[in-house]
């Protein structure tokens, strides 16, 4: 996947002392790269709806329809948020070593303190907090570069990508036309009359 700003600068730390807050570091050798406080990031975001997925009520759960990835007019159903809770923890537990994912299993499901963790793991306080860093950082990067379906950004797991490829008609008396850049196409939309 190629990194531009507008993937990172919306996510970077703004005090960040190694991007500044552009959340793309250009380094000597490599060319320009994400900044690690942006894999923290998307960690923490996707941490954070995983948390809300589990802790939602097992009677709020819905089924979601959505279509296929074939096209056409096929239409296909789901429950995303169990899909979401499966896809996290088996992503997670794939990308990590084992070391890591005993870190990640004590601290962020079972919900440990460092101390707790440390003693459990035979590790001082700076090795743990290291190997959280490098955890998120790992695991940030692969739920954005995921292929062929990420697990971030969030919304377009949930709700698919918004992007719209389907014409719009509309009876042509109605209408003034405008230019959708993004799709280098004509659309038309409906002029409200006065009553
Ligand atoms: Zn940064």
């Amino acid at each position: 996947m190629e990194w531009t700003l507008s993937d990172t600068i919306a996510l970077a730390a703004a005090d960040c002392t190694r991007c500044g807050g552009y959340g793309i570091r250009d380094l000597d050798r490599g060319g320009p790269r994400p900044c690690s406080c942006v894999f923290r990031a998307i960690f923490r975001i996707s941490y954070a709806k995983f948390q809300q997925c589990v802790n939602r009520g097992k009677w709020l759960t819905s089924v979601t329809l959505e279509a296929t990835p074939k096209g056409g007019r096929r239409i296909t159903w789901g429950r995303k948020n169990e899909e979401f809770i499966a896809d996290f923890l088996n992503v997670t537990k794939r990308t990590l070593d084992p070391f890591e994912y005993r870190l990640f299993t004590y601290h962020y499901l079972l919900g440990a303190g460092w101390s707790l963790c440390a003693r459990r793991l035979g590790v001082d306080r700076g090795t743990f907090f290291h190997a959280v860093y490098r955890i998120q950082e790992k695991l940030g990067r692969t739920y954005r570069e995921l292929r062929p379906y990420s697990l971030f950004p969030i919304d377009e797991y949930f709700h698919g990508r918004t992007e719209n490829t389907t014409p719009i008609t509309v009876d042509p008396g109605d209408c003034v036309p405008i230019r959708d850049n993004s799709l280098n196409r004509r659309i038309k939309v409906p002029i409200k009359r006065a009553a």
